[in-house]
């Protein structure tokens, strides 16, 4: 069986994914648990919680590689959930490595880059200042779309319902944002997209996309952010021969 030490996987990531870029991220991205020396198995998830690892143990996989992990702005004790969620990596001897921001905007990686490719629509530029570094990026489709037409292609290609609020606009210049996004609404002027795209939806979005004419799609905090991991998986599988297997655990959210 293939297998590769976890000392070689994490620079290899950590590089890959340029963390050193994002240090000042809420999320210890890296290697946040330390498992077996020797990684075979890799699993893929967004959110790294109880489900997840327990389906992790069960499939026999020994790196799990999350989008949401463990630590978030240091860890102050090891106590309830926390210590649950830790004894069970421990106990599996599985490794927890978390990919936070780094992993929404990278280029080749990124959910953002990901999902502009997954929807066919043409990568324009960066946008989505968010402290001062872009984290996204906006495009445009090859044909105008109704916004029915969009939302359907969201949907099917995601596995998702999005909630669609439409302000009379085609879709031609879309802005897109993995996760709670909104934010980013406020520069959709600035680079004529008519069609906002994040996951969670926000009430705030609202007034400024009506006033903006800009249509929203919420599609998803969790399904938004399911195409940057499995596209990890997929980048490890190629590179080093590793099995990868993506751990569904959608939160409809
Ligand atoms: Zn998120």
């Amino acid at each position: 069986m293939t297998g590769i030490l976890l000392d070689k996987l994490v620079p290899f990531l950590d590089a890959e994914l340029c963390l050193a870029e994002f240090a000042a991220d809420e999320s210890a991205n890296g290697l946040q648990i330390e498992g077996g020396a020797t990684v075979r198995k890799v699993g893929l998830a967004v959110d790294a919680c109880e489900y997840v690892f327990q389906k992790a143990a069960e499939k026999g996989i020994d790196f799990l590689f999350v989008h949401h992990g463990l630590i978030w702005g240091g860890l102050n004790s090891v106590r309830g959930l926390i210590k649950k969620r830790i004894k069970a990596l421990f106990d599996s001897e599985i490794s927890l490595y978390a990919c936070h921001l780094p992993l929404d905007c990278h280029p080749k990686y990124g959910n953002n880059a990901r999902l502009l490719q997954l929807l066919s629509i043409k990568r324009m530029g960066e946008f989505g200042n968010y402290h001062g570094k872009n984290i996204s990026y906006w495009g445009r489709s090859a044909t105008e779309l109704s916004l029915e037409e969009f939302a359907a292609r969201i949907d099917t290609t995601l596995v998702t319902r999005s909630s669609v609020i439409s302000f009379g606009k085609k879709v031609r210049t879309v802005g897109v944002i993995s996760g709670g996004g909104w934010f980013a609404i406020n520069e959709a002027e600035k680079y004529g997209i008519d069609t906002f795209l994040t996951g969670e939806h926000s009430h705030s979005a609202y007034t400024l996309a009506e006033e903006m004419k800009v249509n929203l799609i919420f599609a998803g905090h969790y399904a938004t952010e399911t195409p940057g991991v499995k596209a990890v998986g997929e980048a490890l599988k190629k590179r080093f021969g590793l099995e990868v297997e993506f751990i569904d655990h959608p939160t409809g959210l």
